[in-house]
């Protein structure tokens, strides 16, 4: 029996850090959006990993972020209408996912967000910030393991092991190994051109003892024009697509694995889309016994098979 995975790369206003205008109309809604997505697993009964920005982590910061392209003191930003506490900080948003009914996993994703691949990501910039992440979760009581890449730029996994994680987020399969042409001859081949289903993954330990836990499906990948055209969420091509890989990992031993944003889920037929989902990872739980688990679920289950 396969399982399903949700993760949830959760950072407010690090995810934009690197905007000229932060985008206030989406950060606005961001911290309610947390709250509801919290009441949504819930009910549902379906715990996630929640790969949460390390600084959010911090109730208050003196800190000179030195090297951070935003600046060293990017956390005191604040926009007209949304403070710096309410863009760069947690202010009980990390409590809500810890205290849930269900029990979620909280991972890292960095502490500031910078991706891997930057220009000002050397070793050393990138171990401070691991560092820096490590200890601002230890202080809220959180022994992480799992790890989300920033911007899923993967890199410097041996610094990951040193720091004590045990998990990561890689790259869907299709753009891991697949050039285009591959992945256009593989749609042809699979016909279905426009709506391939989404790989069910095989989590695997690479050569750092890490347990890479690849990615199958971003959620609110495919937004614009489609979406606009057909509206209903039966016809939602990433809910049929979801469909496909949970259906697919129903029916085999392998992992189908969704990701999103919470600040992506904006709007009703955003949460109709993430409802849809859910609701049928909840069915294929009841009808095929498909297990939920999180990313150091999954991680555990692989090395104790191994
Ligand atoms: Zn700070
Ligand atoms: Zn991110």
């Amino acid at each position: 029996m396969g399982s399903v995975i949700v993760s949830l790369d959760a950072e407010l206003a690090w995810g934009f850090h690197h905007y000229s205008e932060p985008p206030t109309r989406t950060l606005r809604h961001a911290r309610g959006v947390w709250r509801r997505l919290c009441q949504v697993f819930d009910s549902y009964e379906i715990p996630a990993t929640w790969a949460i920005t390390g600084h959010l982590m911090l109730d208050a910061c003196e800190e000179f972020h030195s090297g951070h392209p935003a600046g060293e003191r990017c956390c005191e930003a604040a926009t007209d209408d949304i403070s710096a506490e309410r863009l760069w900080f947690g202010n009980g948003l990390v409590d809500a996912v810890a205290s849930a009914d269900v029990d979620h996993e909280i991972a890292s994703h960095g502490f500031t967000h910078v991706h891997f691949e930057h220009e000002r990501a050397d070793r050393a910039f990138v171990a401070d910030e691991l560092a820096a992440a490590v200890e601002a979760a230890t202080a809220r009581g959180f022994d992480q393991s799992s790890f989300v890449f920033p911007v899923n730029r993967v890199g410097y996994r041996d610094l990951l092991a040193d720091h004590g994680f045990d998990c990561y987020r890689g790259v869907a399969p299709a753009r891991a190994d697949r050039g285009p042409i591959r992945r256009r001859a593989a749609k042809l081949a699979s016909g279905v051109v426009g709506r391939p289903v989404p790989p069910v993954v095989t989590p695997q330990v690479d050569e750092y003892g890490l347990v890479n836990v690849p990615a199958s499906l971003y959620l609110f990948d495919f937004q614009g024009l489609a979406r606009s055209i057909l509206g209903r969420v039966t016809t939602d091509p990433v809910v049929r697509r979801a469909v496909a890989g949970i259906d697919a990992a129903a029916r085999t031993e392998g992992v189908f694995h969704v990701w999103l944003h919470p600040h992506d889920v904006r709007g009703p037929r955003d949460f109709a889309r993430l409802d849809a989902v859910l609701s049928h990872v909840a069915t294929r739980r009841r009808s095929h016994g498909l297990r939920v688990e999180t990313m150091a679920d999954a991680a555990d289950r692989v090395r104790a098979e191994r």
